[in-house]
């Protein structure tokens, strides 16, 4: 069977409505979103899941019946939710927590336990419906914030499937995500997906660094190291459908008198009766984020410091009603109202007007009237993920003509260098730019208006699809870039099979991040009461068990004191072989350790949630609990300052996972492990997860079965994912 993609969105590129009581109307919207998809979805093996925009309350079963046929023909799947799920999830949730807290209105959040469960229920309702059309192999492609539990529950149900996720708003910065009394759930959620992506690289940033604060995972660069997988994040500033807009507006010019819109033919009149006038565009939705209140006062600013344009610019400003039933919009929709009676009070004459206002949403045809025929645009969100009313007044402009006033709180304001761009807070700025705008010669406008076409054309809506799809399909390749082979069922098999020809074996097993997980606290570690049996086992099939830890004696004592096992203690410094007792490997003195003790104190200091372990041969300094980014800063610091210091005592500095420790060298697990190496062995097994087990797999004989625990750059020539694969592993040896 082949592969197929599943597009998931809130919404269905569908416009569904019941008329009569009994038909139900079906047609395609034409949305940005839904051209982008058409290479992924018409054009390939695909279904889109989404809700219908009917409540079940509205439809009766018959009314279902054609709902779905008519679905079914645009290859979609249609989600239906009760007026209490929408109320809860949709205008709660998603509208009234995460939109505004996104978007830096935290006076505007709403943190409603109710809404949350409502939220997580729908999710779960949207993830089910995905798994019932889910096989092995196939892609998914979650779209924005009300989904953002999806790829989790994905991802846990069906993990052999290739889940992308795509925010179309702001991801906030730490600080403002982490008063979420939810931060967790949601990170996690999104961390189902094996591709996150977002407009900008400030989004991904902000991410990365809720990311590796909150949940503590490793990142790198564009990755995050889960215990098993690698989830990759990239930005993708999404385009417009460039051509649709461009061939609109020539279209648009070829018009005769009589085949203009009513709307052309009004702004058309201002132009000829108020001759040099200027007309300034702002189309958004009506939204809090949109600045548009912020708007108003600065044209009334401009009015006041530059009257001689009084008469000359017309603001044309269209807003779109939008979630008219949240409190904040409609509060919203009256401070706006208000605004516009006064500056229009304050400044008309018998022949002009200020402001034209217009409360609606206006057909393709006028938004292109409206993109060519005015000289400028002014567009100053308070915060905006992208916004595409920017991209698509620049595409209209064919003869490069008009100027683009927009925020620098605009995604997109990234790729319009060449526009003027203003901070919507600075209202003197704006009156500037106003000015500029209107003056500005029209070569300079080509000459910046050339620039920008240039790159809408070419990252256009398709493209932008394309590559999120390309970068997608990329996460499918092994991201392992080095020769260790994943221990599959079949290899393992294989292994197994040498283990149990074998006369006499010997595993060197790690403990910490192999036998057990880490912790916090590590003292609170313990092995698991199975792996003691498993020992047993092993012993009686006449294999030698070595602990190899960097733990000190006392704490190995503790747990296998009793155990029929060698333990090598301190990366090697202390052996205990079974059952007998402890003696010290290496001739090493301690002297060196009252000058670095000091050292590693001040770094303690200055790094709140570090602190030093002093063991017999060693000291080590462990930053698991640190700010991550700063923690790393200082280990980096510290290895150059204590590589300095140790130069001319006989030390190594080793840099282990999140703890840098030092210590005498020739202490190291591969020479320790070595030593044990004292019988005809025809079966070596070692097995490690962080950098001092690489000694292992450098030192001992080729003939080792050398095996990675996790996703990490190594030598070892197998890997597997975590401690569960471990035991797994083990307890097949033991069978
Ligand atoms: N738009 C529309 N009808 C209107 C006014 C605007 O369909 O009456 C479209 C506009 O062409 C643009 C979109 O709405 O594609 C607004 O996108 P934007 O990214 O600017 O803001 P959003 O509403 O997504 O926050």
């Amino acid at each position: 069977m082949k592969n197929k993609t599943i597009i998931v969105s809130n919404r269905l590129p569908l416009q569904i409505s019941i008329e009569n009581e009994q038909d139900v109307k079906v047609s395609p919207s034409v949305g940005g979103l839904a051209t982008g998809m058409k290479s992924v979805h018409q054009e390939g093996d695909s279904l889109w899941i989404g809700w219908s925009g009917l409540t079940e309350e509205e439809v009766n079963p018959a009314i279902q019946q054609q709902i779905n046929t008519a679905a079914e023909k645009e290859k979609c799947l249609a989600i239906n939710l009760t007026e209490k799920e929408l109320d809860d999830y949709y205008y709660g949730f998603s509208n009234r927590t995460i939109w505004p807290l996104f978007h830096y209105f935290m006076e505007y959040t709403k943190f409603d336990e109710q809404q949350w469960e409502g939220y997580k229920k729908v999710n779960e309702k949207f993830a089910k419906k995905i798994l019932e059309n889910l096989d092995d192999g196939d892609t998914v492609w979650i779209h924005d914030y009300q989904l953002l539990l999806v790829p989790g529950i994905i991802k846990k149900n069906k993990p052999n499937v290739t889940i992308g996720f795509f925010l179309h708003i702001p991801f906030p910065s730490y600080e403002v995500f982490r008063t979420l009394p939810w931060r967790e759930s949601l990170l996690k959620g999104m961390l189902g997906a094996d591709l996150l992506g977002f407009h900008t690289y400030d989004y991904e940033r902000h991410f990365l660094s809720s990311v590796s604060r909150i949940l503590r995972h490793e990142t790198q660069f564009n990755e995050i190291t889960l215990k098993n997988r690698i989830v990759k994040v990239d930005s993708f500033p999404m385009g417009i459908d460039y051509e649709k807009f461009e061939s609109a507006a020539l279209e648009h010019f070829e018009k005769t008198q009589d085949q203009k819109s009513e709307l052309q033919v009004r702004l058309d009149q201002h132009l000829d009766t108020t001759p040099g006038s200027k007309m300034i565009l702002s189309i958004d939705r009506l939204d809090y984020t949109k600045g548009i209140a912020n708007r108003i006062r600065a044209f009334e600013h401009f009015l006041e410091k530059y009257p001689e344009f009084k008469e000359k610019v017309r603001l044309i400003m269209l807003a779109v009603p939008s979630r008219s039933n949240v409190p904040q919009y409609q509060k919203l929709k009256r401070e706006i109202d208000e605004l516009v009676g006064r500056i229009n009070g304050k400044f008309s004459t018998v022949s002009w007007t200020p402001i034209w206002y217009f409360y609606r949403s206006m057909p393709f045809d006028n938004l292109i009237d409206l993109y060519t025929s005015c000289d400028i645009a002014l567009l100053t969100p308070r915060r905006d993920g992208m916004n595409l009313v920017a991209k698509e007044y620049i595409a209209t402009r064919t003869d490069l003509s008009g100027v683009l006033i927009l925020s620098e709180m605009a995604g997109a304001a990234h790729e319009m260098n060449e526009a003027l761009i203003i901070n919507p807070n600075n209202y003197d700025q704006i009156a500037d730019a106003l000015k500029q705008a209107y003056e500005m010669p029209l070569k300079e406008q080509k000459s910046r208006n050339k620039i920008i076409q240039k790159r809408l054309k070419r990252y256009d809506i398709k493209k932008w699809a394309d590559e999120f799809m390309k970068a997608l399909e990329g996460t499918k390749v092994n991201h392992i870039s080095k020769k260790a082979k994943y221990i599959s069922t079949a290899n393992q098999e294989d292994i197994v099979s040498q283990f149990n020809k074998a006369e006499k074996k010997i595993l060197f097993l790690d403990f910490d991040g192999t036998l057990v997980d880490f912790n916090d606290d590590p003292e609170l570690v313990a092995p698991n009461p199975e792996l003691f049996t498993t020992i047993e086992k092993l012993n009686a099939k006449n294999c030698e068990v070595v602990i190899i830890s960097g733990r000190d004696k006392d704490f190995l004592e503790k747990h296998f004191g009793e155990e029929q096992v060698t333990l090598i203690a301190e990366h090697g410094l202390w052996l205990k072989e079974k059952l007998g007792d402890w003696n010290l490997t290496e001739n090493v003195n301690k002297n060196w350790m009252s000058s670095i003790r000091p050292v590693l104190e001040s770094f303690v200091d200055r790094t709140p949630g570090t602190f030093i372990e002093e063991k017999n041969y060693s000291l080590a300094w462990h930053y698991r609990k640190s700010d991550p980014q700063l923690g790393g800063q200082r280990a980096n610091e510290l290895s150059s300052v204590v590589k300095d210091l140790t130069s001319n005592h006989d030390l190594s500095v080793l840099n282990g996972n999140k703890v840098i420790e030092i210590k005498n060298s020739g202490v190291n697990k591969g020479r320790a492990a070595t030593k044990q190496l004292n019988q005809d062995f025809d079966f070596i097994f070692a097995i490690g997860d962080d950098w001092t087990d690489e000694y292992m797999f450098r030192e001992l004989p080729d003939k080792t079965f050398t095996v990675k625990v996790g996703l990490q750059k190594t030598e070892a020539s197998f890997y597997v994912e975590d401690t569960e694969q471990v035991k797994n592993l083990l307890e097949t040896f033991a069978r």
